[in-house]
C-alpha cells in the first residue's frame, strides 16, 4: 500500500517541513481585573499564602447572578501599547464576546473574549535566526480576555481558586508563518521581550505570565496545504515550547509512515519524559457558541487615544539593542541577548552606567554566560535573583584592571548567585586576586624547565603543543591565580632561552 499525505505521495525518505502557529496569552500587569475591582497581581508570598486564597475576588469574578462587567480602562490601553509594537492595526470599534464552556473555574459559564471584532490585527514582527537571517512572522490578530480561576486537586476533592478569574489577558494570535522550533523560540522571544519592555506585562514565567499554545502540523516539502494540526497547551518555559515542537513534528511523521492520520486534538507537553500526549479533541468554534456579550457596549477608541498611546511608546528592544551595538560596541548576538528582558537591560544599563563604558563588552559577557545559566536553572530572572547591577560594575572594573581573571570572575558569580555580597570582600576572602608580578615565579618556572628537558626538546624542534603542558605545571603552582596571558610570555621567553 503507497501513502500520501495531503494527496502527496509519501515515503521514510519524504523530505517534511513542520507549520507552526502561536497562540500567546500575555497577562496584563494592571492593578485591578479586567472587569471588576478586585486585585489583579499577587505579590510573590500573597500567590502562596493560604488565606489569600480567593481573598482577591469579589461577586463579578465569582459570576453571581445580577452583577456587571466593567471594563477596565487601563487593560485597554495595554492591549493597544501591544498591538503598536507589534505593527498591527488597532481598530476603532472593537467587541466583546462571551466563550461559552463549562468548567468548575469558570462560575458565569462563559469566558468574556474578543471574537470577530478583536482589538488589534494585521501586524507582524521580524524575528533574527541564526547565520544573521531576519523573517517576518504575521500577526494574525491581539484580544483580549479574562482568565479563568484555578482549580486545585486534592486526594478525593477539589477545590476552586479564583484570584485568577478575571485577570486581563490579550492573546497574541500569529499567522502559521514559522518552520522550526528555531523560529518559534525566536519569536517567543521577541515578543516577550516587547511586552516586558512596555511594562504591560510583569514577564513572570514561572506565575503563568506568558504562555504558548503551539499549533503543529507537518506537510511535504514544497506542499502548500496546511496538515492537520495538534495544539499543544500552555507551555510556559521558550526551550520547552522549541522540545515540545521537535517533538510533535516527529511524532507526526512517524503516524504518517506508519499509515495513520494526524488527528486534530489538544496536547499536553510532559517536560521531564520530553513528549507530548493526547489530552482531549479539539472543540470546534462553533461549539463555544460565541455571541457579543450584551453586557458590554462596543469598545469604541479614538484616533487620538492611539495617537498619544503611540507617542507614550518607550524605546523597543529592536532600538535598544541597535543602540547597544553602537553605543558600547556590543556585537549583534551579545545585545540581542542583553535586551532579550526589559529588566535584564536595565541591570546592564545600570552596570554599565556605574563601571564606564569602556567595560560594557566585559559586563555584557559576564552577564549573558554563568548568570543566566544559573536563574534558569534555578526558575529565577534577574528581578527575582540576589545579583545586584553594583556587582557586575565592579566586576568588570576589576577584569579591566587585571586584579581578577576571568576565571576568577565565574567562581565569585557563583557566590553572589547564592549569598550576594559585596565582590570586593568576596575577592578578599577566596584569596581570588589575581597575581600580575610573575618575577617570583621566574625560579620555579625554570626549575620546571631543568626538570623536563624531553618535553623542552620537543617544543624546540616545533611542538608548540606542548606549551600547554608548561603553563599548566607553573599556573598549578601558583593555585590557578597567575594572570594566565602573562605566564604564558615568560614560560615562552624562558623556553627560547632568553
Ligand atoms: P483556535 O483558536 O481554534 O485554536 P485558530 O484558527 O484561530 O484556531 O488558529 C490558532 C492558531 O493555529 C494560529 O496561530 C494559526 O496560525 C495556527 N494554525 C492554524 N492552522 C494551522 C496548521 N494547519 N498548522 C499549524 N498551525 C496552524
Ligand atoms: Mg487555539
Amino acid at each position: 500500500m503507497s501513502l500520501t499525505h495531503l494527496g502527496i505521495p509519501v515515503d521514510i525518505n519524504t523530505e517534511f517541513e513542520t507549520v507552526i502557529g502561536l497562540e500567546v496569552h500575555v497577562q496584563l500587569a494592571t492593578e485591578s481585573k479586567q472587569f471588576s475591582v478586585a486585585k489583579s497581581r499577587l505579590n510573590a508570598t500573597e500567590s502562596v499564602a493560604e488565606e489569600s486564597v480567593n481573598a482577591n475576588t469579589t461577586p463579578v469574578c465569582a459570576g453571581h447572578p445580577g452583577t456587571l462587567p466593567a471594563l477596565n480602562k487601563k487593560s485597554v490601553e495595554y492591549a493597544i501599547k501591544a498591538g503598536l509594537a507589534t505593527n498591527c492595526k488597532i481598530n476603532l470599534k472593537s467587541v466583546f464576546s462571551r466563550k461559552h464552556y463549562f468548567y468548575p473555574d469558570l462560575p458565569k459559564g462563559y469566558q468574556i473574549s474578543q471574537y470577530d471584532l478583536p482589538v488589534c490585527q494585521h501586524g507582524h514582527l521580524d524575528v533574527e535566526l541564526s547565520g544573521d537571517q531576519v523573517k517576518r512572522i504575521g500577526i494574525t490578530r491581539i484580544h483580549m480576555e479574562e482568565d479563568a480561576g484555578k482549580n486545585v486537586h486534592l486526594a478525593g476533592f477539589s477545590l476552586v481558586n479564583l484570584n485568577r478569574a478575571g485577570v486581563p489577558l490579550v492573546e497574541v494570535v500569529s499567522e502559521p508563518d514559522m518552520r522550526s522550533a528555531e523560529e518559534a523560540g525566536s519569536y517567543l522571544r521577541k515578543l516577550y521581550a516587547i511586552v516586558t519592555c512596555l511594562g504591560v506585562c510583569d514577564g513572570n514565567l514561572q506565575e503563568g505570565n506568558f504562555r504558548c499554545d503551539a499549533n503543529v502540523s507537518i506537510r511535504p516539502k514544497g506542499s502548500t496545504q496546511l496538515g492537520t494540526r495538534a495544539e499543544i497547551k500552555n507551555v510556559n518555559s521558550f526551550r520547552f515550547v522549541e522540545k515540545a515542537i521537535e517533538y510533535e513534528a516527529e511524532r507526526q511523521r512517524q503516524v504518517i509512515l506508519s499509515g495513520g492520520k494526524v488527528i486534530q486534538e489538544t496536547r499536553l507537553y510532559d517536560s521531564q519524559k520530553n513528549q507530548t500526549f493526547s489530552m482531549r479533541s479539539k472543540e470546534e468554534a462553533e461549539d463555544y457558541r460565541y455571541f457579543p456579550d450584551p453586557d458590554l457596549p462596543p469598545l469604541m477608541i479614538e484616533q487620538k487615544t492611539i495617537d498619544a498611546l503611540k507617542a507614550s511608546l518607550p524605546e523597543l528592544p529592536d532600538q535598544k539593542r541597535d543602540r547597544f551595538i553602537k553605543d558600547f560596541g556590543l556585537n549583534k548576538y551579545d545585545a540581542t541577548m542583553i535586551t532579550a528582558g526589559a529588566a535584564l537591560a536595565r541591570f546592564f544599563e545600570d552596570a554599565v552606567a556605574l563601571s564606564g563604558n569602556e567595560n560594557a563588552k566585559t559586563i555584557a559577557n559576564l552577564v549573558i554566560g554563568e548568570p543566566t545559566r544559573l536563574m534558569n536553572e534555578a526558575g529565577l530572572d534577574i528581578g527575582s535573583s540576589k545579583f545586584k547591577s553594583a556587582q557586575f560594575s565592579d566586576l568588570g572594573k576589576m577584569i579591566a584592571s587585571k586584579t581578577i581573571s576571568s576565571t576568577a570572575a565565574k567562581q565569585i558569580i557563583a557566590i553572589l548567585f547564592n549569598e550576594g555580597g559585596d565582590v570586593g570582600a568576596i575577592v578578599d576572602r577566596e584569596g581570588l586576586k589575581q597575581v600580575n608580578d610573575l618575577s617570583a615565579l621566574e625560579p620555579l618556572i625554570d626549575q620546571i624547565i631543568a626538570s623536563n628537558p624531553k618535553q623542552v626538546e620537543e617544543f624546540r624542534s616545533g611542538k608548540e603543543k606542548i606549551l600547554g603542558f608548561f603553563v599548566g605545571q607553573a599556573m598549578k603552582a601558583t593555585g590557578g591565580k597567575a594572570n594566565p596571558g602573562m605566564l604564558q610570555d615568560l614560560v615562552i621567553k624562558k623556553l627560547k632561552g632568553n
